[in-house]
């Protein structure tokens, strides 16, 4: 049995061994001033915590394993049961270390585990844990985003390297990542989801080109990436070539997850805060406006519980499947609706404010963020269609172009 190094613990151990081990490590390595502000709740830890200081001590956090606790030893994790993981969680929980490169952890990782050679996951999940190597996602194209499918960046093989060239957009972080999952048409001749391949690509390889996006708060998230005949090696590609689609699907579920906010990654929402902070600054204000926050409270709540319950069941080994898209739909109007309150609490400065418009305040940033949240990850439209036709057992969406190879389908 494998005990591990750093935290001298080991799938046989009871719950009250982990934790002890984890608080001893806590002790060791956990900044004292950071400790002392959690007591003080996550607004406390984030005054005492500049990202920058996060940044420079997490290889201490990836270190011990527990970023990822239930994964085997040799990508990164610990080897732990699902319930030893949570008993770490409940320790370091209120400590708030939450996981860097969650495009890495989310969306490249799960198709490694579900289609990923042993060889792949050797040599790309231990720097994803460690943040040493960061991730981003190259789906979207300017002509396919809900219609991914449809997508057309070429990949032609030579020898035994790929060929790619094409245009994507919307790419989150892929300005300061090094590493890039992408779908590529590998045959044009199949229909649209049996040409496609799954693509683990070097950004720092001659031919791409990745130009920054500023989204309407101002901040720069995103980018359009151009690949000219970026040579992609063979080991690269994840699953059977002309397979992708299907990789792809372990990639959107582990999306719509994080987005949900059910994800390991500690992300509660993509933009503002919750009701917690709204209910600590809600003051003498109107009772309508009490009983919204305190609507939203409740709401927030029940989301979390769901979301706990679906860590759950991915940590026990399951998949999130279809039913992820319900997190997704229900977060990202949910936390449109939070942030809305937000800045209706903070009244008239949510509209006019001193200095220029990048010093909005946070709440104004956070609704402006909150906005894309019923986009990303697929729109609320999509997911409602996943909803209706994988959970519900509608009738699939016509397509008149069923059956058709991907070249002869009008674009
Ligand atoms: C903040 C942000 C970050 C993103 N990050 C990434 C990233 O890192 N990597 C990446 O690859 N992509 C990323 N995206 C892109 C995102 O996945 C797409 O924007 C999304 O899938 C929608 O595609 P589209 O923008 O082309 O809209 P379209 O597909 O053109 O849709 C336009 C509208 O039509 C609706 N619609 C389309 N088809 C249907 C249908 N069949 N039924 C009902 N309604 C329909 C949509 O719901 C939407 O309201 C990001 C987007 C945002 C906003």
């Amino acid at each position: 049995m494998y005990t591990n190094m750093v935290l001298g613990v080991s799938r046989t151990d009871d719950l009250d061994t982990i934790r002890a081990a984890v608080n001893d490590w806590v002790e060791g390595h956990v900044p004292e001033h950071w400790r002392q502000a959690a007591a003080d709740g996550r607004a406390a830890i984030r005054a005492v915590r500049p990202r920058s200081d996060y940044e420079a001590w997490y290889p201490t956090f990836a270190a011990s394993g527990m970023a990822v606790a239930t994964w085997p030893v040799a990508y990164g994790g610990l080897d732990l049961t699902v319930d030893q993981a949570r008993a770490i969680e409940g320790v370091i929980g209120p400590l708030n270390l939450g996981r860097l490169n969650p495009l890495g952890l989310h969306n490249a990782a799960p198709p490694l585990f579900a289609y990923g050679t042993e060889e792949q996951r050797l040599r790309y999940l231990p720097p994803i844990v460690r943040n040493e190597e960061r991730w981003c996602q190259l789906f979207s194209e300017p002509g396919a985003g809900s219609d991914l499918a449809s997508l057309a960046m070429r990949a032609e093989v030579d020898g035994d390297e790929w060929v790619l060239t094409g245009q994507k957009v919307w790419s989150t972080w892929a300005h300061r990542s090094e590493f890039a999952i992408c779908l590529a048409r590998t045959d044009p001749d199949a229909t649209k989801r049996k040409g496609i391949s799954y693509f683990l690509v070097d950004l720092a390889s001659p031919g791409v080109d990745v130009r920054e996006l500023k989204h309407m708060g101002g901040e720069v998230d995103f980018n359009e990436v151009w690949f000219e005949e970026v040579r992609v090696p063979a080991f690269n590609v994840v699953g059977a070539v002309n397979d992708g689609w299907r990789v792809a699907g372990a990639t959107l579920a582990g999306e719509r997850q994080m987005v949900a906010g059910s994800g390991s990654g500690g992300v509660d929402r993509i933009g503002g805060s919750g009701s917690d902070r709204l209910l600590s600054a809600i003051g003498d204000v109107d009772p309508s406006l009490r009983d919204r926050v305190m609507g939203l409270h409740s709401e927030e709540r029940i989301r979390s519980w769901t979301n706990a319950r679906v860590r759950a069941t991915v940590k026990a080994g399951g998949t999130p499947g279809p039913a992820a898209s319900i997190g997704k739909v229900h977060q990202g109007q949910l936390n449109q609706h939070l942030q809305l309150a937000a800045c209706d609490l903070l009244g008239p400065a949510a509209n006019a404010w001193d200095g220029d418009w990048l010093e909005m305040p946070y709440e104004v940033k956070g609704m402006i963020r909150s906005r894309a949240n019923t986009i990303e990850g697929g729109t609320t439209e999509i997911n409602k269609n996943v909803l209706g036709e994988k959970v519900l057992g509608l009738p699939r969406e016509p397509d008149p172009h069923h059956g058709a190879p991907w070249k002869e389908v009008p674009r």
